[in-house]
């Protein structure tokens, strides 16, 4: 296969009759890394990766290969291999001739035969022996295979995977993202992936950028990004969050930490280092609301419970918000007494904090 490469993004920004797609869109992209783009509808994603493909010229702003500023080239020099959502299978051929087709315009690496190649890439896919298949005698998942394959097969530097998964049902959706990042990580190829579906990003990625309204709000880590949340978008984005938001009312009893007033309670936050009267936005995951209230207990109402399979999902109200908790078994109860560690709740910003968190976003 090809050499890997690096890729990096330096405040890129991109509009489209009037419409901004990216703003000062700045990334990068380690040699062999799978590196996910992802965010709701509409935040920029798919706008990125054709930046990266040269499917789109920035308005400003530089996209560089290695060493390489690749303004200007086109695409078909770039060795990218693309997969969009969409099955691009050519339906009039063979499954060995469109993974042949991914070869016209390069030599076959290695100075294989074309026929070895198909067949060698169609084993990569878990697909031996479908060379005289047509597309439409293969399932989703497996048209994407073999559309993997294809992107593949000029062993590009760079593969580019445009919501690969999204037409697939959510089991082969699993069984997919699983060889997908099997083949990935047994390539070393540099990756960059874009979805919308957070649980998909966190589970295949080494480093994740969430994106929102054209920009990067935070990259990092799966586990680094869903732990320490750099903005309320992402903490809400990436997986489930209850978001608190009040203000300073006293600073800790000892050298470090604060109370904050949320609607009639009041919580420690040892760690908050905001003077009197700060806004302060923190958040607790649903796994770490606990019924053993401790100092930061509060008492909410029962709406909803769902059966997770290893958990139980509980909706509850407080005072007009709703905030969910995860419990091994299903409330009897009406109303709950639930708290938290403090340990476990995230500042995601703190207005006229010495240490500003971060700055929100209107
Ligand atoms: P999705 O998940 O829905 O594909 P995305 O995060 O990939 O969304 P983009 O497709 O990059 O988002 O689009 C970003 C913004 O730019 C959107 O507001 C979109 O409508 C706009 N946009 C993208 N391409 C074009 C285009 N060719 N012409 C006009 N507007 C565009």
């Amino acid at each position: 296969m090809g050499g890997v490469t690096s890729l990096r993004l330096r405040g890129v920004s991109k509009s489209f009759d009037g419409v901004t797609a990216l703003r000062d869109v700045s990334l990068d992209v380690a040699d062999g890394e799978f590196f996910t783009l992802v965010g709701p509808s509409g935040c920029g994603k798919t706008t990125t990766l054709r930046a990266i493909a040269g499917f789109e010229s920035p308005d400003s702003g530089q996209v560089r290969f290695g060493d390489r500023e690749m303004a200007g080239v086109p695409p078909e020099d770039r060795d990218v291999g693309i997969v969009f959502q969409n099955y691009a299978l050519f339906s009039h051929m063979t499954v060995g001739e469109n993974v042949a087709y991914g070869l016209r315009f390069r030599e076959t690496p290695g100075g294989q035969s074309k026929a070895a190649r198909v067949a060698d890439l169609l084993e990569l896919v878990d697909l031996p022996g479908f060379e005289d298949r047509n597309p439409d005698e293969l399932s989703g998942g497996q048209r994407q295979r073999v559309a993997l394959a294809r992107a593949l097969a000029p062993g590009p530097d760079v593969l580019l995977l445009d919501e690969p998964m999204s037409a697939l049902d959510a089991r082969l959706r699993q069984d997919l993202r699983t060889q997908v990042k099997r083949i990935q990580s047994d390539l070393g190829i540099t990756t960059v992936y874009v979805t919308h579906d957070q649980e998909e990003a966190l589970a295949v990625s080494d480093r994740v950028a969430v994106m929102n309204d054209g920009r990067v709000e935070q990259v990092g880590r799966p586990e680094d990004v869903y732990r320490r949340p750099n903005t309320r978008f992402v903490a809400e984005f990436l997986g489930e969050n209850n978001v608190f938001a009040g203000e300073v009312d006293g600073r800790g009893g000892d050298d470090s930490g604060a109370t904050v007033r949320v609607g009639g309670a009041t919580f420690r936050l040892p760690g908050l280092d905001a003077p009197e009267g700060s806004e302060v936005v923190f958040c607790v995951r649903p796994e770490h609301l606990t019924r053993d209230a401790g100092e930061n207990g509060f008492e909410a109402s029962v709406e909803t419970v769902e059966f997770l399979g290893e958990s139980f999902r509980v909706h509850l109200d407080w005072a007009g918000s709703s905030v969910t908790l995860r419990a091994p078994e299903r409330p009897a109860e009406d109303t709950l007494l639930v708290g938290f560690d403090p340990e476990d709740a995230h500042v995601v910003s703190a207005s006229g904090s010495g240490r500003a968190v971060v700055e929100e976003r209107s």
